[in-house]
């Protein structure tokens, strides 16, 4: 069985004390976990904070973006092995606020994506279609577009790692889940693709989340999802109580 993953992305929230609450919160909860893996990701000037609290925990610690250059000019960016040093584990790549609002393309967030893997820092690369493109019947050609490309030149070995997350641009930060059909549909599209790419075992091995207004109240029936391995947490990971309360159920169902 996969082990199923809460992660939050805490976006662009939380100063430095409210983030060391958080992640304390979070590290003090995190031993009665033993069939979640729970992993946290601040911006990118409390990773050093929350490196520290976290460490000796099994939680895991994510960055929000990751250039795919050791060092340069290069403005703005961070390199893994910057990451690497501070204790990261993962990295957040191709969220729809970054594809949205500043530029990245599926040729970008595959070179993110190839440079982590490089650097054993695991991408979680989010893949997602519009409101616009669900009414006109493309969610599966957009979303396996987004995978295909994101994986282009990643070997069976490392294609393993990856951790995917869809997320519907319309059930972020709107309260409107997809259901747990369309989130299991979705899922299912990935997973073939990965069969088709690769082989089943790949297919079979790799993790897949849904994020889009994941709540303690709808959780538990999304992850009854056969190819749902956990959730993608954006809101609802601000505070301690509702993430948890996430992470309860999915361990709940894990068990
Ligand atoms: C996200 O942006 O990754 C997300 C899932 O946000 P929310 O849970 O707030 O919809």
């Amino acid at each position: 069985m996969r082990t199923p993953i809460v992660a939050g992305n805490w976006k662009m929230n939380k100063l430095l004390d409210e983030a060391r609450g958080l992640a304390g919160d979070v590290a003090e909860a995190s031993g009665t976990f033993e069939h979640t893996e729970l992993i946290l990701s601040p911006t990118y000037v409390a990773l050093p904070a929350l490196s520290e609290i976290l460490s000796g925990t099994d939680v895991g610690l994510s960055a929000q973006n990751v250039h795919w250059t050791e060092q340069g000019s290069y403005t703005g960016e961070v390199a893994p092995s910057m990451l690497e040093e501070i204790g990261c584990t993962h990295a957040i790549i191709g969220h729809s606020e970054r594809r949205q609002y500043f530029g990245e393309t599926d040729v970008s967030v595959n070179r993110r994506a190839r440079a982590a893997l490089e650097h054993d820092l695991t991408p979680i690369i989010c893949v997602g279609e519009s409101l616009a493109e669900r009414q006109n019947g493309e969610t599966e050609l957009k979303i396996k577009l987004q995978v295909r490309a994101a994986l282009s030149e990643v070997d069976a070995g490392d294609a393993r790692d990856v951790i995917f997350a869809y997320e519907p641009l319309w059930a972020i930060g709107t309260g409107e889940s997809a259901t747990p059909e369309q989130a299991q549909e979705s899922l299912a599209a990935i997973r073939g693709l990965l069969a088709d790419i690769y082989d089943d075992s790949v297919a079979s091995s790799v993790r897949i989340l849904y994020g889009g207004s994941v709540k303690p109240h709808n959780i538990d029936e999304l992850i009854q999802g056969p190819d749902l391995d956990g959730a993608l947490i954006g809101s609802a990971s601000l505070e301690s109580e509702s993430f948890l309360s996430i992470a309860r159920s999915v361990e709940s169902w894990a068990e």
